[in-house]
């Protein structure tokens, strides 16, 4: 999934990291097999190849993840949007399209023309796309749904304390110590990623996941873009550097973070109301580091002590 991912367990569990590793990579490589856009072999490959024409019968990882997909597009009136493929292609965020300045606004326009999530079928065991052209991107949901099936795989097998993380999508189980602590999870400075701005101490099953500006981006005429689109503008959302959630799964951590991130904190705050145990940060991206917090993540962020930035809690 062009990322690193890592397992966590405490101290004195550590002999069986490496099979703990195993399990995890194993359930990660077939979920890849299914999932990725760059394999032409994959059910994604297939559906992307095959848009404007029949279904397909794809796999039930496929029909899953897609599922949660749309599920987030419904809830997020369409800010996450799984078709956002060829605004990505557009802005230069694949490697076969090598631009050095913005698209022209009739490339943008006809990209923008082939994307919408209510134009992906599902029925059955088969999928869709409705119309030529279009291109599935599951970038922003299926790093979420394999931590959780990672996580679902280590409990099956006994597992009671551990991290795992895929590209900043974390979920964790039990606790880090003996003494019964959580898990301390950082929220990364966007500005100096090799600094925390503060921690959230995990209870048993919670996710947390980052959507930043700093991940992937493109420089196009001297200016820098994040990855994430809006779908109803087709252009990078500007004005964010970061947004972290804290989640009851690593699914939702990771579809919100990216939606949230398209609608800011004010229409943000909306959507979370129908995900209870979820909360979230906005990082405006303006220097010193100002922190948006929804009076939950407040409640469980510990700031970095001797730290520049501010929190400000939104209201209720
Ligand atoms: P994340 O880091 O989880 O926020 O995911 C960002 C990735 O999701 C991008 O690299 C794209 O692959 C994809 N993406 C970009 N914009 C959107 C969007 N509006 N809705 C859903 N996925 C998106
Ligand atoms: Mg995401």
């Amino acid at each position: 999934m062009g990322t690193i991912a890592t397992v966590s367990v405490p101290a004195v569990a550590a002999a069986a990291l490496p099979a703990h590793r195993a399990e995890v990579a194993c359930r990660f490589a077939e979920i890849e097999a299914s999932l990725s856009a760059f394999r032409p072999e994959s059910d994604l490959g297939r559906l992307n190849a095959a848009a404007g024409g029949e279904p397909l019968a794809v796999g039930s990882e496929t029909l899953a993840v897609l599922a949660a997909a749309l599920r987030a597009a419904t809830a997020s009136g369409g800010a996450f949007d799984p078709t956002v493929g060829p605004l990505m292609a557009a802005w230069g965020f694949r490697g076969t399209n090598q631009i050095d300045a913005p698209p022209m606004v009739a490339v943008l326009a006809e990209a923008h023309s082939r994307v919408g999530w209510t134009n992906v079928l599902v029925l059955g065991h088969t999928a869709s796309l409705r119309r030529a052209g279009m291109r599935l991107d599951l970038g922003g949901i299926a790093k979420g749904y394999a931590v959780d099936e990672a996580w679902n795989r280590l409990r099956a097998a006994g597992v009671t304390d551990f991290t795992v993380n895929l590209g900043g999508n974390l979920r964790c189980g039990g606790q880090a110590a003996p003494d019964r602590t959580g898990w301390r999870v950082g929220v990364r400075n966007p500005f100096d990623t090799s600094q925390v701005l503060g921690v959230l101490i995990l209870q048993d099953g919670e996710a947390v996941a980052t959507s930043g500006n700093y991940e992937r981006f493109v420089t196009l005429a001297g200016r820098r873009y994040a990855h994430i689109i809006d779908p109803r503008s087709g252009r990078p959302v500007e004005g964010l550097a970061g947004v972290t959630v804290l989640a009851t799964t690593a699914l939702d951590a990771d579809a919100l973070s990216t939606a949230l991130f398209v609608l800011g904190p004010q229409a943000g705050r909306q959507l979370l109301r129908n995900y209870p145990g979820c909360e979230a940060v906005w990082i405006p991206d303006s220097q010193p580091a100002r922190l948006l917090a929804t009076p939950g993540f407040a409640r469980r962020f510990v700031p970095q002590a001797g730290g520049e930035h501010r929190i400000e809690v939104l209201s209720e």
